[in-house]
């Protein structure tokens, strides 16, 4: 058993490089923002507080789709107001401690490699591979307005509030690991990163088969 975790801040590439890095070593790719995104949503849709469902609500990854109570929401959850709703929910320490909890469950067995803010640290502070990914600002932005089709400063000044509100919240902030690998990619191509990557997995996990 495995577990690879990789944290950092939005727009650092997390998801787009976690499954790249997944599919070369074959483990799983879990998504964490997924399920605080599928928690803010049902909330919103249902006109809820999102701790009043987070502890109930089956959430479900297969095959790069979400499923929530088995509705594909794999869209609906990319939306700007639910990134914006889900930053929110995920400073409720009862909206985290359910979703941190569904996490431990999935991580227990088999291999993983985990993308979020606190999987090195609170998820699962035991992982076998710990990489903090970031970029400077602006390039992460750039990025991710060209991934979206969305204009560059809007998608700056939204990433802004995001990065704040997850660095400077009362439970679980977002800030690396102290075992974490920092990576900063703002000078790094794609595949040099998969390739770091998965290059301190093999190592690490050569090193334990020799014992
Ligand atoms: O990574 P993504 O942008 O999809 O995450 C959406 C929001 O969920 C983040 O802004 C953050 O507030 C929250 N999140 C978190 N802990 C995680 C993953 C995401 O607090 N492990």
């Amino acid at each position: 058993m495995t577990v690879v975790a990789i944290d950092g801040p939005a727009g650092a590439g997390k998801s787009s490089v976690a499954r790249a890095v997944a599919e070369r070593l074959g483990f799983t790719y879990l998504d964490t923002g997924a399920m605080y995104r599928s928690v803010a949503l049902a909330a919103q849709e249902r006109g809820v507080e999102p701790a009043t469902i987070a502890p109930a609500l089956k959430i479900e990854q297969r095959e790069k789709r979400v499923l929530v109570d088995e509705r594909d929401v794999t869209e609906a959850i990319r939306q700007p107001q639910v990134s914006e709703a889900a930053s929110r929910a995920a400073a409720d320490p009862a909206v985290r401690q359910a979703v941190v909890a569904q996490q431990r469950r999935l991580l227990e067995s088999g291999d993983w490699v985990a993308e979020g803010r606190d999987i090195g640290s609170v998820v699962a502070p035991e992982a076998d591979v710990k990489v903090f990914l970031t970029a400077d600002p602006a390039e992460r932005a750039r990025r991710r307005a060209a991934e979206l089709g969305l204009d560059e400063a809007t998608v700056l000044a939204e990433q802004t509030i995001r990065d704040q509100r997850d660095e400077t919240r009362e439970h679980s902030p977002l800030q690396p690991a102290p075992d974490a690998m920092t990576l900063d990619t703002t000078h790094m191509t794609f595949p040099e990163v998969v390739e770091r990557i998965a290059g301190v997995v093999d190592q690490t996990t050569r090193r334990r088969t020799r014992g």
